[in-house]
């Protein structure tokens, strides 16, 4: 007898047949005897909605009462999953993150789980129930309702999976595994069989949404054997997992993209010891994540800063800026949301060299041009104007062969 956590997305319970059609899967992995707990997201396209009723009222909802009306979208979907199994003649009880006591910290939108409560789960799969529960929310300490940030769900059966041991993750999606790429712009993109957690974290940290990073920084850290596979159709679909030999032996293992990247330069700064942090540490108090960080080589006596912030950050990140400017007697603040980031990534560019010659030659036979680089051992990023989003990942998805069996 296995203990098996499954997650279906938002597509995957988007309407009443769906959830029918999930309540029959979860019954049948029941058949064999397992035990199964089943997370849940909101029906597709609900998320959504629930903000844009919110900035109908005002543009930046407080946080606190935002969680508190996005949550509500999962809550929807488990009462709606358990009353399926229980027609189709099966037991099951649906939790709300707060009953099953997710706790989280009090960073509203973005909080992170710091424990799970697993006697209820426990003595309730125990009495031969089906569990359901609503992903993407926990409370904090002061019973304040939560949530993980946009793919949330993944991260919270990952955390139910690791409090309870299960014996494998599974998260179910509108795709059957992960891929090279984003198959829905290069659909020359090729399945894996499998993928280091390593890559993996690279692939989602760089802004493939098939798993929220913090899933997958969860089941690494825990080792919890997590699979993504699809709702609708059957198959082994993809294992994250370990390093081992007979891992595909590719350089380049998959191109991640993120749509979602803003730039701020802060140009005529006097240059001294001390202002990175200066710039950055009024932004980093506002809880906002700074990803690339360029400062250039100072001249005259002034240097400019560059830093890329998420696009949803961009005009809180901009009024501090434009404050901070005032304190440190900088020329000017610019900033500029058309941009993209596209990232190439595999634990095999550690061995080897001119990977980034053949990155920077494909973009360049294309007239892609180059705005910002970073790089780290496992993966090279660069930041595009957005209209060069898909001719950069194609462009790139051929460069290294990915379309092709390894
Ligand atoms: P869910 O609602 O089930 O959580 P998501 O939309 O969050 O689903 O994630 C699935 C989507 O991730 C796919 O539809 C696909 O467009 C996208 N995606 C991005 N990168 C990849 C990749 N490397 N492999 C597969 N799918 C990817
Ligand atoms: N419903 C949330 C979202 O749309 C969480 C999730 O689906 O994982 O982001
Ligand atoms: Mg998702």
């Amino acid at each position: 007898m296995a203990l098996i956590v499954q997650k279906y997305g938002g597509t995957s319970v988007g309407s009443i047949e769906r959830i029918q059609h999930v309540a029959a899967k979860v019954i049948k992995a029941t058949e064999n005897g397992d035990q199964l707990v089943v997370v849940v997201s909101a029906m597709s396209g609900e998320t959504n909605r629930l903000i844009t009723l919110a900035n109908q009222i005002m543009d930046r909802p407080p946080a606190r009462e935002l969680d508190v009306l996005v949550s509500t979208g999962e809550q929807v979907t488990i009462a709606l999953l358990s009353m399926a199994i229980q027609q189709a003649g099966h037991k099951a009880r649906s939790y709300t993150g707060t009953q099953i006591k997710m706790l989280t910290d009090d960073a509203h939108g973005k909080a992170r789980i710091l424990d799970i409560d697993a006697e209820k789960i426990t003595n309730d799969l125990n009495n031969g129930n089906i569990i359901v529960v609503a992903g993407f929310q926990g409370a904090d300490e002061q019973g304040n309702i939560t949530t993980l940030g946009r793919g949330g769900s993944d991260t919270s059966a990952v955390a139910i999976a690791a409090a309870l041991k299960a014996d494998e993750c599974q998260i179910y999606t509108d795709v059957d595994g992960v891929y090279t790429t984003d198959p829905r712009v290069e659909p020359k993109a090729r399945k894996l069989d499998k993928i280091t957690f390593e890559e993996m974290l690279e692939m989602a940290s760089l802004g493939s949404k098939i798993l929220q990073i913090r899933s997958v920084e969860f089941a690494g850290k825990y080792n919890v054997p997590l699979r993504v596979l699809s709702s609708f159709e059957e198959g082994d679909g993809t294992l994250i997992t370990l390093e081992d030999d007979q891992m595909e032996s590719a350089v380049i293992s998959g191109i991640a993209f993120n749509r979602d990247e803003s730039q701020l330069t802060i140009s005529g700064v006097p240059d001294q010891p001390g202002i990175a942090s200066n710039l950055l540490g009024p932004i980093s108090e506002a809880n906002i994540e700074v990803d690339m960080i360029i400062q250039n080589v100072s001249e005259d006596g002034t240097t400019d800063f560059t830093f890329t912030v998420h696009r949803n950050d961009y005009d809180q990140a901009l009024e501090i800026m434009n404050k901070t400017s005032e304190q440190v007697k900088a020329e000017k603040v610019t900033g500029r949301q058309d941009i993209v980031k596209i990232s190439i990534v595999g634990v095999g560019m550690r061995s080897h060299a001119g990977i980034a010659t053949t990155m920077f030659k494909a973009l360049a036979d294309e007239g892609i041009n180059i705005l910002l680089i970073s790089t780290s051992e496992i993966k090279i990023s660069v930041v595009v104007h957005e209209k060069y989003l898909e001719l950069g990942v194609r462009t790139l998805h051929s460069a290294f062969g990915l379309e092709q069996q390894a």
